[in-house]
């Protein structure tokens, strides 16, 4: 079956090829001799009338019949001898003479068809009357009476015009062109000739001088002719002409006659130019279109993050705003209302004592906000320094528990210390203070999150780092607080500062503080279970200081120590001097100065002077003066500089100055003892 398949395929193939192939013989055997026979056959050619035949612009011969010719040539596959002619006169007379058999173009007449046979006729195109542009367009070739219409000798419009128009006088050019040319000079008044052909050679030979009015009554329709007794040569001819197809015939025309100058809009070239140009024009403006839809997004997007963020730091501003408030009012009324209570004779000590403590504590918060907000700002302008100095791990975690002892106690709760640092690994170099205040507000934060259980601070040596970590057994953080909580002014949830108060800058003081000192702060926290902080700073340590023997401790007696206090202010004065006649282990003798000036005086004077507690904002001479004075005079005598909350840069100024030390006003006690033991040995001076 599929070999059938396949033969009858093989089959059509070569039927199609020999029935195509036979297109080649339109000639019969006898004929095609005959023509290889034939040592030449002369075609006369007549340049001269485009389109049908002329010379191109590279010399060569062109037009519609030329066109034609080839194609008759194509079909008999021979191959004619052109003869050209300068004269029609003479190509007619050769013709008549039997120098050649065939004409390339002629028109049809009765004269002619005696001894020629015409082939092929082609489009009728009738003649028409030209004349110079200064006539009237409605004159007829009858108005031209005795006037001189130029044409062609020997064409057949020649033969049609002295036949038909007797009156007119003829006068004979040798070919169309010159018989235009004598209408545009004025030798002739008027010339008839083919419409195509005198449209072609207007246009094409300038001849702008000249209109075509009317076509006349008469058509030119070109031919082939071959002379008749011929008879071989006019079969093939005949068999030949009869052999073009309407649309080979048509393309020829086509080729020539229709190449109208198209306006621009009906050119193909200029609708795929323009379309190129939309679409492309098109294309641009869809992309630009998505650029700037793109472009627009990515920046309404940009817009309301920076919207989003500025409502935001707005949300917390306005929050810290009545935090702040409620911050700073919490501990004014705790302090004002039970310092009224105190006025009261009535008390017990008992109830003395805990007043005393509020308004302690009360005064303690209220530092420690105020602190807290400048201590922000200065890290928020990158001025904090730090200042290391050997610190014993050991005590200020002793000291740490101490003083929030009683806090954690008021809440019920346990605090834990599982210090793990051998004694003697203890003392390291940090910044005592802020590492200080990291683990109090860590442990501050324990404390007022957790409602019930306990605060467990360890301490422990992992490699180059010592690990502090405090534990609480409180409310937790939930997880979608966890990233922020390191960022100032912010606080877990709104409901934080409503039931627990607080700034929300303690543990953005903590994180900077720990960066500054070379450490890292991280957590980890359960919702309802609580939460761990864990502190890790750089371990170096330090070599312990000699400590007393035991044999001095048991003999010597306390020495009194003679203190200037250098202080304008009344309370603060009173404050400074209570707190020191209550420092246990030590027994003092107050001095005062009023102002800078007094000190200096009273230390010139009073050369048993062990210490002084210098204010540094004084009048008539500030602190830095005095202190300077003094060291001038007595180089070694201690100067402690006591300032309200300072900046960096005023300790160091004060430090400048010749202060040894500073102490942050209010003066904490705690803070002010390891600086005496500093100065003074519990039982004499160092
Ligand atoms: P503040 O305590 O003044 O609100 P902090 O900066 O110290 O500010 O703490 C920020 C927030 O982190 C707190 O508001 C709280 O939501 C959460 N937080 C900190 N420590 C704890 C803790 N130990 N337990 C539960 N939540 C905590």
């Amino acid at each position: 079956m599929q070999n059938q398949i396949t033969y009858t395929f093989l089959f059509l193939c070569l039927f199609i090829s020999i029935t195509s192939c036979s297109d080649d013989t339109i000639l019969n055997e006898a004929e095609k001799k005959w023509l290889q026979e034939q040592d030449s056959i002369h075609v006369a050619v007549y340049p001269y009338y485009p389109p049908y035949q002329f010379l191109n612009k590279n010399d060569s011969i062109d037009g519609i019949l030329v066109d034609h010719l080839n194609l008759i040539e194509n079909k008999i596959n021979y191959r004619f001898q052109k003869q050209y002619y300068t004269s029609w006169t003479q190509l007619l007379e050769d013709t008549k003479n039997k120098k050649i058999d065939i004409i390339l173009e002629m028109q049809e007449t009765k004269e002619r068809q005696k001894y020629l046979n015409f082939y092929t006729e082609f489009f009728e195109t009738p003649f028409v009357l030209v004349v110079r542009k200064e006539y009237d367009s409605s004159i007829d070739l009858k108005d031209f009476k005795n006037q001189t219409v130029s044409a062609p000798e020997g064409y057949s419009i020649d033969d049609y015009l002295k036949k038909n128009y007797p009156d007119l006088n003829i006068k004979n050019y040798p070919d169309d062109i010159s018989c235009l040319r004598s209408v545009q000079s004025g030798e002739s008044d008027a010339f008839v000739g083919g419409k195509a052909l005198v449209n072609y050679l207007i246009k094409s030979e300038g001849l702008t001088d000249l209109k075509v009015i009317t076509e006349i009554n008469y058509n030119y329709i070109p031919s082939i002719a071959v002379r008749k007794e011929n008879k071989t040569l006019n079969t093939i001819f005949s068999k030949a002409t009869r052999n073009i197809s309407n649309s080979e015939k048509q393309e020829i025309l086509n080729n020539w006659l229709f190449k109208t100058v198209k306006p621009f809009y009906k050119k193909a070239k200029f609708w795929i130019i323009s379309s190129i140009i939309f679409f492309a024009a098109l294309a641009s403006i869809i992309f630009i279109h998505f650029y700037l839809k793109f472009k627009i997004n990515q920046k309404t997007k940009e817009l309301q993050i920076a919207k989003d963020n500025a409502e935001e730091s707005n949300r917390i501003k306005t929050n810290f705003i009545q935090n702040i408030s409620h911050e700073i009012r919490t501990p004014m009324n705790g302090i004002m209302g039970f310092s009224e209570l105190l006025k009261s004779d009535s008390l017990t000590p008992e109830e003395r004592k805990e007043y005393t403590e509020i308004i302690i504590d009360s005064g303690k918060d209220l530092i420690t906000s105020v602190n807290d907000i400048l201590e922000i700002s200065v890290l928020e302008t990158k001025q904090s320094k730090v200042r290391f100095t050997e610190t014993n791990i050991g005590e200020l975690l002793l000291e740490l528990v101490s003083e929030y002892e009683r806090k954690a106690k008021d809440k019920n709760l346990a605090i834990h210390l599982k210090n793990d640092i051998p004694e003697e690994e203890n003392t390291i170099l940090t910044d005592r203070s802020k590492l200080y205040k990291i683990l109090s507000n860590l442990v501050h934060n324990g404390i007022k999150f957790t409602n019930a259980g306990s605060i467990t601070i360890f301490s422990y040596i992992v490699g180059d780092f010592i690990h502090i970590s405090i534990k609480d057994t409180g409310i937790g953080i939930k997880q979608k607080d966890q990233d922020i909580i390191f960022k100032s002014f912010s606080q877990s949830e709104k409901e934080i500062s409503k039931n627990f108060g607080g700034l929300g800058l303690g543990l953005a003081i903590a994180k900077q503080y720990t960066d500054l000192i070379g450490g890292k702060i991280s957590f980890v926290s359960k919702e309802s279970e609580g939460s761990a902080f864990l502190l890790e700073i750089p371990y170096t340590q330090m070599q312990k200081n000699a400590e007393l023997s035991t044999d001095d401790q048991e003999t010597t007696k306390p020495k009194k120590h003679i203190v200037l206090i250098a202080e304008d202010g009344e309370i603060n004065f009173l404050f400074l001097k209570t707190v020191l006649s209550k420092m246990a282990d030590f027994e003092f003798v107050i001095y005062r100065a009023k102002n800078g000036k007094e000190a200096v005086e009273i230390c010139h004077e009073n050369e048993k002077i062990d210490l002084v507690l210098m204010d540094i904002k004084m009048p008539i001479m500030d602190g830095y003066d005095a202190t300077k004075r003094i060291k001038k005079l007595r180089p070694n005598l201690p100067v402690v500089a006591q300032t309200a909350y300072s900046t960096e840069e005023d300790i160091e100024k004060a430090l400048a100055a010749g202060c040894d030390d500073f102490l942050a006003k209010p003066v904490d006690r705690k803070i002010l003892r390891p600086i005496l033991d500093k100065y003074f040995s519990i039982f004499g001076n160092q």
